[in-house]
């Protein structure tokens, strides 16, 4: 079994003190923590290899694209990608669905549909829209029920020869459902349709294997899974990522230029415009190094004593209504207390050290679905314990106390 306090001891950050109290970190479906060993990298890559990649013929530019195209293996071999080039380096989640989006601007037709989960961040659910208001397309909702889950059925009533991309979260963020998205992704292909998993809640719980899904588009944010913010990966199938244009243009990305015209380079660099983010790639690939040392069904089994944990001792709590309750969900608990603004809830948790995040969570739709403002979402991870479960449960009931 994980020993979660071992573990602490790697993220420095959770030493710290906020309003005079130890942090309870609690707000991990937002962004994860840093554990000292990303950190090193990260520092080590300013202090000594600084440099531009791909185009440098000294030594330290060599050193950098090494390092970071040995991060775009590590990435590849963790997805269990078929090729390195099907993995792009992006900025991250909401990058890699922008640039998804984009692609389709020439491929969908005006009468084609393309359908949305009931459960998305916003970030699925903008660009879609964009895009069907370029191409004339229509957008249709794969609706919810209210335990959080998709209803299966009623996909499949939506799919027809008419359908072209369908875009669903391997994990919702604001309810921490696990969705059956094998089963998503083999039926939308029975009626051609290409699928693009937003796995940005997901990368932090599971590993998720890019050839046995079968999944045409596949996306995440390193900052999700100990890594730096402003990196990630979007992975796509080769026949896909050959198909779509470039999304922008510039450096790196062009074979030659003249005024006349230019041609792109191969993949993965026809997508990865400009320079990159670096060390973020470089400390991505070492984040998913970190969590694989210690292991992801542990990780796996642990959060999900957690889940088990808080929910009960949460459910307690008089008035406290959970949202989000399907039979397969991750260490995410959203909930509110009768007559409290979530907010006020998040404010006063704050004032004892415990982060939580208030509000709609990127994901609107949900909220209006239950028709509530907003929820108090505490997201666990790894290196969160049942000391820090107590302490949520403890503040939870003060906050009542003092606001009812
Ligand atoms: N999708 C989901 C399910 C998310 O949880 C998030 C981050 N909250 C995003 C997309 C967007 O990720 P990023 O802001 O890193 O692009």
């Amino acid at each position: 079994m994980l020993n979660a306090e071992k573990i602490r001891q790697d993220f420095p950050i959770l030493n710290r003190q906020v309003n005079g109290k130890p942090l309870v970190y609690l707000d991990n479906a937002a962004t994860s923590q840093t554990p000292q060993q990303v950190i090193d990298v990260i520092v080590d890559y300013y202090a000594n290899y600084n440099a531009n990649i791909h185009r440098g013929v000294h030594t330290l530019s060599q050193e950098a694209t090494d390092k970071y195209e040995e991060a775009r293996h590590i990435i590849q071999k963790h997805f269990n990608a078929k090729h390195a080039h099907e993995i792009i380096m992006t900025a991250g989640t909401t990058h890699g669905i922008n640039l998804v989006a984009s692609g389709f601007t020439n491929i969908l037709q005006k009468g084609d549909e393309v359908l949305v989960s009931a459960l998305e961040h916003h970030s699925n659910i903008v660009p879609w829209q964009m895009l069907c208001q370029k191409t004339g397309a229509t957008l249709k909702v794969i609706p919810m029920n209210t335990e959080g889950e998709l209803l299966l059925t009623d996909y499949e009533a939506l799919l027809s020869e008419k359908t072209k991309l369908v875009f669903v979260n391997h994990i919702s963020n604001a309810l921490g459902t696990i969705n059956p998205i094998e089963y998503i992704i083999n039926k939308a292909h029975k009626v051609g349709a290409a699928v693009l998993v937003d796995g940005a809640q997901a990368c932090p719980h599971l590993k998720a294997d890019m050839q046995a899904l079968d999944v045409d588009f596949y996306v995440v944010s390193a900052h999700k899974m100990c890594g730096p913010t402003g990196v990630g990966m979007l992975y796509g199938k080769e026949k896909w990522l050959s198909k779509l244009p470039p999304y922008q243009g510039g450096g790196e990305m062009i074979s030659e230029v003249t005024f006349q015209k230019s041609t792109y380079a191969d993949l993965p660099h026809k997508f990865e415009a400009g320079t990159p983010n670096i060390c973020g790639g470089i400390a991505f690939g070492a984040a998913i190094n970190y969590m694989n040392r210690i292991g992801f069904s542990e990780i796996a089994a642990y959060e999900h004593e957690l889940l088990t944990y808080a929910t009960t001792e949460l459910q307690a709590i008089d008035g406290l209504k959970i949202y989000g309750t399907a039979k397969e969900k991750t260490s995410v608990i959203s909930f509110n207390i009768k007559g409290i603004h979530p907010y006020d809830i998040g404010t006063l948790l704050d004032k004892m050290g415990i982060a939580v995040r208030t509000g709609h969570h990127c994901a609107q739709p949900i909220m209006n679905f239950y028709q509530i403002p907003g929820t108090v979402r505490a997201s666990f991870a790894f290196y969160n314990t049942k000391k820090e479960v107590d302490a949520l449960v403890a503040g939870v009931k003060k906050a009542k106390m003092m606001l009812s």
